[in-house]
């Protein structure tokens, strides 16, 4: 019997971030320099409550990707595409984004050592994302205009100058988003038969599908869901099949009125037999509250409309049904519109005194 030597090297960590994990699936080499803040491997939490909504043995699970390491799923795009900017040489990257993007994009450039430039709507991108950009280190350019109208020029800058263009127009976004689905078939098996995605640039939607059809003809699950894309009334081009001049929701990650993976979208919803639909900001703000009142899960605003969504189609899921709702970013983002809702307990100007305490709470 062989004695095996003291461990003195510090514990490797379980998940090695996605594109190791991943590796097989995506367009990296050995000469990839990996750049890495261990994004991917977010929970699949069940949702009991919802799925009582529903009814006839309908499971409900929420993909939560609000648990990656800059609170949305952009970091899963952003390992990747910043990994092979800097394979290229960039030394620059830029992004227009109504909040996570810009948060996802510094953190990654910033952890590669690169220059990171943002171009926000100004005034409507939720304080926890503006803070982290700033933070991280990007140089923030506030637009006066919407998102729609900066990705115009970030494009046009990436075209003329030695910068790399980080949103989701990049190929490589879309090669990292697909390994949620990798996830959510790694988790229950097989695919769902419905997947619920919120619906801004429709970047998501498309990595989604891409990941489900690779692990499909991978042997990985026999099955492919039904995708189904959330948009806000207010800024829901892809349902109406125009584009939206001036987009508007409480949803601010999903205020795009000119989605850059239109066609794409097209594309998920015929070959995955799904739709497209529009929810109202105030169905979008009752599953959001429900979320977190019923099951303790705090997710923003876009991400609700997937859980919206699916509460408004809920007498068309089939019997028995396994739904997937992705749930794309941390409720903290937006502490302002969590503040804002009505119907919240928060009693003021109390007495630090238990007969005071005791009354208020009804004892
Ligand atoms: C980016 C984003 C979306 C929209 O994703 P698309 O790929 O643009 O459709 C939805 N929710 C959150 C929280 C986001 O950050």
């Amino acid at each position: 019997m062989t004695l095996s030597p003291p461990k003195t090297q510090t514990k490797q960590y379980s998940w090695p971030g996605l594109i190791e994990a991943y590796r097989h699936y995506l367009p990296v080499t050995e000469s990839t320099p990996v750049i890495t803040l261990y994004e991917g491997n977010t929970p699949l939490i069940p949702v009991p409550y919802i799925a009582a909504q529903i009814g006839r043995q309908v499971q409900v699970f929420v993909k939560y990707d609000g648990l990656n390491p800059t609170g949305s799923f952009k970091d899963r795009g952003m390992t990747l595409a910043i990994s092979k900017a800097k394979q290229a040489g960039a030394r620059a990257v830029v992004c227009a984004s109504t909040g996570n993007t810009s948060a996802s994009a510094a953190a990654y450039a910033r952890r590669g050592g690169l220059r990171v430039f943002v171009l926000i709507p100004d005034g409507y991108v939720a304080l926890g994302k503006l803070a982290q950009a700033l933070l991280y280190g990007a140089e923030v350019l506030s637009i006066q205009g919407n998102f729609d109208q900066a990705l115009n020029v970030v494009k046009q800058m990436a075209e003329q100058y030695p910068v790399t263009l980080v949103n989701s127009l990049n190929p490589f976004r879309l090669e990292g988003q697909k390994t949620a689905a990798f996830e959510v078939v790694d988790t229950l098996g097989n695919a769902p038969d419905w997947l619920c995605i919120p619906v801004g640039n429709a970047g998501n939607v498309t990595a989604y599908w891409m990941g489900f059809c690779q692990y499909h003809e991978a042997g990985n699950c026999d099955r492919l869901p039904r995708m189904m894309g959330f948009q806000a009334v207010g800024a829901a081009p892809i349902v109406t099949g125009k584009a939206v001049a001036h987009p508007d929701t409480v949803a601010t990650a999903i205020r795009i009125g000119n989605p850059a993976n239109w066609q794409r979208a097209i594309a998920v919803r015929e070959a995955s037999q799904g739709e497209f639909r529009a929810v109202t900001d105030a169905e979008i703000l009752t599953a959001y509250q429900m979320l977190a009142t019923q099951e303790g899960i705090f997710c923003e605003p876009a991400s609700a409309a997937s859980v919206a969504g699916l509460l408004k189609l809920k007498d068309q899921v089939p019997t028995g049904a396994t739904v997937v709702c992705v749930l794309t970013g941390n409720g903290l983002k937006d502490p302002e519109t969590a503040i804002q809702q009505p119907g919240q307990q928060f009693h003021k100007c109390i007495k630090p005194e238990l007969t005071e305490v005791a009354q208020v709470l009804g004892f």
